[in-house]
């Protein structure tokens, strides 16, 4: 850095995430563009004794990006530093958004594997809360991680991969924001691929039934339950060889469809016995003929996420998926006044090794609930949400990290086997918990 430059700091920002249900007012908002700016911010965070939050994309559905101490923003740390043809693996900076790394990728002819519902999220980001997709063959989004460099709160700087501190590699594939600041991230990739993308309309009773044959049928495969019915819309996406494509579209656009979605919500908040018929008519509306679409492959798994909501998403282990949805179904059914918004989406992954990761040693299912925030309203969720949680409990699930959840240090310590190895690694890299914040401290403490 330049003699006689500082790093300044912005005072009066307001932090909000994506879905704007969480948010805090960092004292100083960090936008760095280098490592030694990074380096003395942390000095000033010591000198002053504050705390450090590093954000990525903001789109934690959770407080676990929110702080009232020292913000950085790694939006201006975003460059690709290095394209390993012959490995298919790339090395990025931790700020670069997924958007944009897919489309330097394909300037390469490679892709990442797997990816999440959105792109507008950092690298960094989607690996330290275990972002995942569906697919029994493909792990969470940090499985794709090789190597990485964090930025210690003591100021230095630690390469790790399965062969150079193999330890902290297996804590930082899924770091939670609490290890340092994740300068660079190595993905493996795999050659660009076209996915085939076919939904139809199915039964939950079919569907259960059947869960082997559709895991073996499609690479990509998960379903969305519409609550409330036995309505299910089954989305197999897989790659192939064909040029793009899609259906012809219905002369309903379905964005019209969204908007009256939203007043429908909104109405049903005064008359929440409506959302049972809405859930009804939607899906015979936008779910209920089959669909097909042939494009690149991160172009099929990113879709539009319209509306603002709250949102539950465990992990548990895949034998219990029947049990447990057909368990939340019997809950609804029971408590005619309980409602739950469409979808339920049901996701799947490979199980992995990384700590803390919610496939830690175990093939699971994901169960992803929401409750939509129709003009920013929210909707009251509490007897569904502790109800879910319950049967996710019962059945050993496990929350995702970026998701709001009510489990505490007592809950990890039971859920993964690795948490004492986590916690060790986290508190030698950060003695003094300059990483911490109000989210992690029901983590660690
Ligand atoms: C519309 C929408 C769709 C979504 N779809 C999916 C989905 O399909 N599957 C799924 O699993 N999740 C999904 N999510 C959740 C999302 O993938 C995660 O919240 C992800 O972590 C967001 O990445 P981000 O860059 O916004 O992270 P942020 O929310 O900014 O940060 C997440 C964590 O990473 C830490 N962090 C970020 N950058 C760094 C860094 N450089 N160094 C150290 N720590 C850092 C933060 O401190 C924080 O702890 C979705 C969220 C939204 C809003």
């Amino acid at each position: 850095m330049p003699m006689g430059h500082e790093v300044h700091g912005q005072g009066g920002v307001k932090f909000q995430n994506w879905a704007k249900t969480y948010g805090s007012s960092p004292e100083l908002y960090f936008q760095p563009t280098s490592v030694e700016e990074i380096r003395e911010i942390l000095d000033m965070a010591r000198q002053r004794d504050k705390r450090v939050k590093v954000v990525g994309g903001g789109h934690s559905p959770s407080d676990i990006a929110c702080t009232d101490d020292f913000m950085i923003q790694m939006g201006k740390m975003n460059r690709v530093l290095k394209v390993d043809k012959e490995k298919q693996q790339v090395t990025v900076e931790g700020g670069i958004f997924l958007s944009d790394l897919n489309v330097e990728l394909s300037k390469h002819g490679l892709a990442l594997a797997n990816l999440g519902a959105v792109s507008e999220v950092a690298a960094a980001g989607v690996i330290g809360t275990g972002t995942h997709n569906t697919g029994i063959k493909h792990g969470i989004l940090p499985t794709q991680v090789v190597a990485l460099t964090l930025l210690t709160a003591s100021g230095e700087i630690l390469e790790c991969s399965e062969s150079i501190n193999a330890d902290i590699f297996q804590a930082a594939r899924l770091h939670l924001g609490c290890l340092g600041v994740v300068l660079t991230v190595t993905f493996q990739c795999v050659p660009q691929f076209h996915l085939h993308e076919v939904a139809f309309p199915s039964t939950l009773t079919e569907v259960l039934d059947h869960l082997d044959d559709h895991l073996q049928r499609s690479q990509y495969f998960r379903f969305l339950w519409f609550p409330h019915s036995e309505n299910v819309s089954v989305i197999y996406q897989d790659p192939t060889n064909k040029p793009p494509s899609s259906s012809a579209s219905w002369w309903w656009d379905y964005a019209v469809g969204y908007y009256l979605l939203e007043f429908l919500l909104w109405i049903s908040t005064f008359v929440p016995s409506l959302v049972c018929w809405i859930n009804r008519f939607f899906f015979w509306l936008l779910f209920s003929s089959r669909v097909e679409n042939i494009a690149i492959s991160y172009k099929i798994f990113n879709y539009e996420c319209r509306f603002k909501q709250h949102v539950q998403d465990w992990a548990i282990p895949i034998e219990k998926t029947k049990e447990a949805l057909l368990e939340l179904k019997a809950a609804l059914e029971n408590n005619p006044k309980m409602v739950a918004h469409y979808p339920v989406e049901v996701r799947f992954a490979r199980g992995d090794e990384i700590w803390l990761s919610p496939c830690f040693q175990r093939d699971s299912c994901y169960m992803n609930i929401i409750m939509y925030r129709p003009y920013g309203k929210n909707v009251p969720r509490l007897n569904y949400w502790l109800t879910y949680e319950g049967i996710m409990k019962k059945h050993g699930g496990r929350p995702h990290w970026a998701k709001a959840h009510s489990c505490t240090r007592k809950d990890f310590e039971k859920m993964y086997p690795a948490f004492p190895k986590f916690c060790s690694v986290r508190e030698k890299l950060d003695p003094t918990g300059m990483f911490l914040n109000t989210y992690l401290e029901k983590v660690f403490y």
